[in-house]
Order: C-alpha cells, then structure tokens, then sequence
C-alpha cells in the first residue's frame, strides 16, 4: 500500500472540478485531480455548449472539458483517471483510497456531480442506447421525422420534449400525475406546441422493440394509466427519460450531513460541509441550477475556501 499526500485533493472532473483545479493550482497547492473512470462529467454526453458565456459560437461538451483541463494542468493541477472508492473525514489529514491505494489530504473539494435517474424497467434497460435515452440534447438528432415519448413532469421533461420536436413528427409526454412539476413558462410554451401531447396519469410499464440479428430497435411503449389500471400501447421509436438527478455521494454517505435525496447540505454561505476541511461544489450540492456555468462558479468559491481553510490551520 502507498500513501501519497497532497494540500487539497479534488475529487471530480467536470466545470466544478477542473474550476476548482485551476484557482488551487494558481494558488500554489498543486491539486489532485481525481478524474473518475469517467472523466469531464455530465458535458461528456453531451453535445453543443451554446450558454456558456465566452463561446458565442458554441463548443462541443467535450472540447470544453479538455480546454477546462488543460488549462488546470497549466498551472500545476496533477490528474488521476481513476475513482475514489473509499473516505474516512473523521481523521486529519483525510484519507482517500482509490481501491487499495491510500492518500491523504489538509483540504478536500468534492465535485463528484450527479446523474440522471433511470426507468426501474427491464426493458429500459434492455433498449438503453438503442432507442432509450436520457440526454435528448445528445441524441435528440437521431429521431428526425420519428415519434417519440418523454417520461417526467419536471423543467427538464418539458425543456426536452420542446427540443424534441425540432426534430421529431410528434412528442409524447407521458407523466404520473395530472398535473406538471415545470415551471409556468416552460409550461404554457409546451402546451401551445402543436406537436407535443400530453399522456397524464401514465406511466411506462414495458419497452417495446424487435431484434433482428445482433440489431436491436425500440418500436413502441407499454403505459399503463395509474388512476384506471387500463394498459395501452403507444407507438414511439424513442423514449427520453427526464425523472430527475441523483447526486453521486453514495461514498459520503454517513461522513457528511446530506438531504433526503442524497444532496451534500452546505454548512453556511460559502461551500463547507459538515465537516471542516471538506468543500462541496456543483451538481452533487446543487439541485436546482445544475448549469456548467453555476458549477464552475462554485469550483471557484470551493477553491477560495480551501486556501482560507488552510491558512487558517495552525503551523
Ligand atoms: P424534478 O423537478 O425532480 O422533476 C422530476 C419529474 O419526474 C417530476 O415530474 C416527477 O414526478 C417525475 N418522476 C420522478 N420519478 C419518476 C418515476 N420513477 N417515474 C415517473 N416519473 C417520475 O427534476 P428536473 O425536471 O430534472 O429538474 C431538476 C431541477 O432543475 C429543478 O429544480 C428544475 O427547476 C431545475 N431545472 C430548471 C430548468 C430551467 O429553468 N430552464 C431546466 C431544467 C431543470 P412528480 O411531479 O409526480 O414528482
């Protein structure tokens, strides 16, 4: 077992992390970056960036995320493409494993981001990719000229189904209530759009499809209407799933104080957690913006922090 310690270790690699990475670095800590087998979060999946200011003519999620790291790696930042697995914020310095290998940290800034939550269907599962989807922004493109369906009542479900049908002939918005979570505007846009329809009261029993060889593709769907049990087939090619986030603190659990769905409580104004010298920022603290521009706002306030934490620390 090795131990390597560091100033401030981040775990995180998206707008909050890298943010974070880039003030730490120009403040002389020399940060590590812990990437995540999945490097550069939820930007990853997808694919034109057009609100995040200083890019009027857009940028692909990906390219910003390599532009975000460079310009980390430039001043000093040391990145690992690999999870943590494994924290103890009950000792000083913190300790971190990343399977067996233990490292230690004065600061920690967590920016471990969140992801989309999924259809607890087998059939979802089973089409995921294939015509199944959670990021219409990322392949809403594929759907020209086809039917599709989204799941959720919320801003996202809505914001969704409105791109859709820039695409799509027809979209279906299929929700488990009568009545929507969105917001007024978002709203009252969608409902004046002549190609949304609205199924209330339903949810998705059953992803259809057929499998010719290794191909497989998504037909249709199995609702099923909650309020008189009746069961009816709707004929989509795609389903956009937009139920809501999960924040990824399952690690965390039981170290840092966090809200009922698993979001890290801030301590005051600034991004302390419960526990002093532990920084939140971004998605995984943040359940409302969920912007890359609010996150790297954030990775910069967490950074800010952590140097006053550690100038704070006894020599
Ligand atoms: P959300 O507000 O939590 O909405 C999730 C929706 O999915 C709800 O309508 C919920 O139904 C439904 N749902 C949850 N679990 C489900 C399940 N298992 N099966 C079927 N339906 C399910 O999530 P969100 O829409 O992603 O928004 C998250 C936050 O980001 C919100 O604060 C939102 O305002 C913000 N946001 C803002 C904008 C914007 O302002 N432009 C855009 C996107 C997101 P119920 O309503 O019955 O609970």
């Amino acid at each position: 077992m090795t131990t390597n310690h560091y100033k401030v270790i981040i775990i995180g690699s998206g707008p909050a992390g890298f943010t974070a990475a880039i003030y730490t670095g120009r403040a002389n800590l020399s940060p590590l970056v812990f990437e995540g087998s999945q490097p550069g979060g939820q930007l990853m999946i997808t694919t034109e960036v057009e609100n995040y200011p200083g890019f009027p003519d857009g940028v692909m999620g990906p390219e910003m995320m390599d532009l975000f790291r460079k310009q980390a790696e430039i001043f000093g930042t040391a990145c690992e493409t690999k999870d943590i697995t494994k924290v103890d914020f009950s000792v000083r310095p913190f300790k971190l494993w990343s399977g067996d290998e233990l490292y230690t940290a004065d600061a920690v800034i967590i920016a471990t981001g969140a992801k989309a939550k999924l259809l607890n269907i087998e059939s979802g599962k089973k089409y995921f990719g294939y015509g199944v989807s959670a990021c219409a922004t990322c392949d809403g493109f594929f759907f020209k000229n086809l039917e599709v369906a989204v799941v959720g009542g919320g801003d996202t479900a809505i914001e969704e189904a409105t791109f859709l049908t820039k695409f799509a002939s027809k979209v279906t918005l299929i929700h488990r209530r009568n009545e929507l979570r969105a917001s007024k505007i978002l709203r009252d846009r969608a409902m004046k759009n002549p190609k949304i329809e609205f199924l209330w009261d339903s949810v998705v029993e059953e992803v259809l499809g057929k499998e010719e060889g290794r191909r497989k593709s998504m037909t249709g769907l199995k609702i099923k209407n909650v309020k008189t049990g009746e069961v009816s087939e709707l004929k989509a090619e795609g389903l956009f799933i937009a139920i809501g986030h999960e924040p990824n603190t399952q690690i965390f659990k039981g170290q840092l104080a966090m809200d009922e769905v698993g979001y890290i409580k801030l301590a005051g104004k600034g991004t302390a957690t419960s526990v002093p010298g532990v920084f939140a920022a971004g998605d995984v603290a943040d359940s409302v913006y969920r912007q890359a521009i609010t996150a790297a706002g954030t990775g910069c306030a967490a950074a800010i922090d952590v140097e006053r934490y550690l100038e704070s620390l006894p020599r």
